[in-house]
């Protein structure tokens, strides 16, 4: 499996992220966050499967600039896979005909502009041609939020999505052995802890307590989602915890570098 954490700066190279979304095996995107704005619509063209943690506009912001580079009516459109929530949130307040037109109902000629995918909490289902298993599972964040499991049948990859302190995501993290990497958010320095709570997000203190909830010390674990006003402070808070001793392996654990390609098994 290959991933990307997509940059979200047209002032590249940065190390900041504005924006969420993730590229997979060149094909899936999960969140829509910076994914209008990737290289050619060409290449996102080939993005066939939209995988949506929530609603919030770091994560949904470029979904519909990405749709409009992708129009084809000579083709299926994507599919965007979301919780109910979600998908009645972007008909409401984005594809309103006010923010956007309304892209899911509008046809050109015969064809749909996108295809929508109601999701159930922990209902596996098969994308990019059949080559990846999702499975959502329900996270804690202030709204209906999932974390993914993608597995190939060899390699699995887990994305934590948006979440405060959370304990299924684990519990399914411990029962696939499979397991190569988890992308787990880091939002928050320790100093805006209540902020955090608040909003649902993680800070140094409690991600890595949420390592000790996984419980596979060896396991990769790359950081994402670190606010970009706070990031050093985050870098090193996190740092300064590491080096102190954690049930994880230090070495093991990394802030996702943007633009960078990480593959994991064959
Ligand atoms: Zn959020
Ligand atoms: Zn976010």
């Amino acid at each position: 499996m290959k991933i990307e954490v997509l940059q979200s700066s047209p002032h590249s190279p940065t190390r900041l992220q504005y924006l969420t979304s993730f590229l997979v095996d060149d094909v899936v995107s999960i969140d829509a966050g910076a994914l209008g704005l990737m290289r050619t619509p060409a290449e996102q063209a080939r993005v066939r499967d939209v995988l949506l943690t929530h609603s919030h506009a770091d994560h949904t912001g470029l979904l519909p600039i990405f749709l409009e580079n992708v129009i084809d009516e000579r083709r299926e459109p994507p599919t965007v896979h979301a919780h109910p929530f979600t998908l009645a949130t972007l008909r409401q307040d984005m594809f309103n005909d006010r923010m956007w037109p309304n892209f899911v109902d509008l046809r050109i000629g015969e064809q749909r502009l996108v295809k929508l995918h109601v999701l159930e909490a922990e209902k596996p289902f098969v994308i990019a041609a059949g080559t990846l298993t999702c499975t959502p599972i329900l996270v804690d964040h202030p709204v209906p939020t999932f974390g993914f499991l993608l597995d190939d049948g060899r390699d699995a990859v887990l994305f934590s999505g948006d979440t405060g302190p959370t304990t299924r995501l684990w519990e399914i993290a411990r029962a696939t052995p499979r397991l190569r990497a988890v992308f787990l958010e880091l939002s928050f320095p320790d100093e805006r802890s209540e902020l955090a709570r608040r909003v649902g997000h993680l800070t140094p203190k409690t991600f890595v307590e949420e390592l000790a909830k996984l419980d596979r010390p060896e396991l990769q674990v790359f950081a994402f989602h670190l606010k970009a006003k706070w990031h050093a402070t985050i870098v090193d808070e996190l740092t300064q915890r590491l080096a102190k001793g954690t049930t994880h392996r230090a070495d093991r654990v990394a802030i996702a570098e943007l633009g960078r390609e990480y593959r994991f098994g064959g």
